[in-house]
């Protein structure tokens, strides 16, 4: 047998081992970690919704009415009258023909692209999308080429050289980098070579857009232009689960193809409920857009001043790139020992090199709060070893 506890080791030694920790209590800025008080940014809970008054009351009231199991899949007898109000609430959000729901993103990426590419066909993906849309393309047994993070040139070259049915596929923010992909050039080339264009909006909606309608309507991008629209109702929205957004053809299509839909349990109803009160939220939530957006650039300020190095990113994603795993560790540590929770995000998450602490920004946050976080980065920025340390400086 293999020595998977070897492998664990190595692991260890080469500072990537992952672990869990517990939290007591709902999420929010102030967190209870094994008993400790900790200044949490590291949550996708951008708006503060995930244990928003009105979604608990609309979870408890559901409860009575819609019970707790989704019981069976959509296709048996699982498809609850709130899983289809609430799509018809998604398409409508995202201004698009109609919409399905999945279980979890993870999910959404594999049986879409599953689902819209096989054998003979060709998915062109950025090399810095999510590990579920690798694995969706995995999945697919398609020709799979990456193309260089956000360039568009490369990719139409590619796209030139393809002949037959091609699907793109791209974050719509970047996950571990915050920054947004180039949608109307994408849109653009995909156009000019037939190739369709898939979307995964997981940190954009809620955020971005009017009315944080999302990274794609941000960009003025339309149905015909961006046709597969992934979203994610774990991070803006507050609860959990994804959905998939786009013409008719598209949600018909997948009720019939998308294995990750057909074979799996409904999320629970009263949950489809409760998000759908958030949904609502969202759309009210200028306010809350307005304010996360000043914690960000009193963010960028403040850490820029500090002299850490941050990335190209207007979203409240604010990674402080460390380079070394060891290093990006000690910095999460000492920074805990601060009080304050930002996790460090190591390979294969990242690329070599290129291990970070992502900071994550959400609405709940006051700026006091972010000032802790700078005042504790300030204190960390003497306090750590700089010699070895690549990008550190
Ligand atoms: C979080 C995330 C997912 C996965 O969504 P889950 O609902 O957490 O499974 C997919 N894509 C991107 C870009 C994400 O950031």
């Amino acid at each position: 047998m293999r020595d998977f506890l070897r492998e664990i080791e190595e692991r260890k030694r080469a500072g990537l081992y992952r672990s869990r920790r517990q939290v007591s209590g709902p999420q929010q800025p102030s967190l209870t970690v094994e008993g400790q008080p900790l200044l949490s940014f590291c949550s996708n809970d951008y708006l503060g919704l995930a244990n928003a008054p009105e979604a608990r009351e609309a979870l408890a009231r559901a409860l009575e009415h819609a019970g707790l199991g989704g019981a069976s899949s959509h296709l048996i007898c699982g498809h609850h009258e709130a899983h289809h109000r609430l799509e018809g609430q998604l398409a409508a959000f995202t201004r698009r023909s109609s919409a399905l729901l999945f279980s979890t993103g993870y999910m959404a990426n594999l049986g879409v692209i599953s689902a819209l590419a096989g054998r003979g066909d060709t998915i062109f993906s950025d090399r810095l999308n999510h590990a579920s849309i690798i694995d969706g393309c995995i999945l697919s047994r398609a020709r799979v080429r990456r193309y260089a993070h956000g360039d568009v040139s490369a990719l139409e070259v590619q796209l030139a050289q393809t002949p037959g049915h091609k699907l793109v596929v791209t974050d719509g923010v970047f996950s571990m980098d915050g920054d947004v992909a180039p949608l109307r050039a994408l849109a653009r080339v995909c156009q000019r070579h037939d190739a369709l264009l898939m979307v995964d909006d997981a940190h954009g909606l809620g955020v971005l857009g009017p009315q944080g309608r999302g990274s794609v309507l941000a960009a003025g991008l339309s149905e015909q232009d961006v046709p597969v629209l992934v979203g994610t109702l774990g991070k803006a929205a507050g609860g959990s689960g994804a959905f998939v957004a786009g013409p008719e053809w598209l949600t018909e299509y997948l009720v019939q193809k998308a294995r990750t839909y057909v074979y799996t349990t409904a999320m629970p109803p009263a949950l489809a409920v409760a998000i759908g009160a958030n949904l609502e939220a969202v759309v009210q939530g200028d306010d809350l857009r307005s304010h996360l957006a000043g914690l960000v650039r009193r963010f960028r300020e403040g850490a820029s001043a500090l002299g850490y190095t941050l990335m190209p990113s207007q979203t409240p994603i604010q990674p402080i790139l460390v380079g070394d795993n060891d290093t990006a560790l000690a910095l999460s540590r000492a920074l805990e020992a601060r009080g304050i929770l930002v996790t460090a995000i190591r390979p294969p998450t990242v690329p070599a090199g290129e291990a970070r602490l992502r900071v994550t920004l959400s609405a709940a946050h006051q700026a006091a709060q972010v000032d802790r976080l700078l005042d504790a980065l300030a204190e960390c920025r003497s306090g750590l070893p700089c010699s070895g340390v690549r990008s550190w400086a």
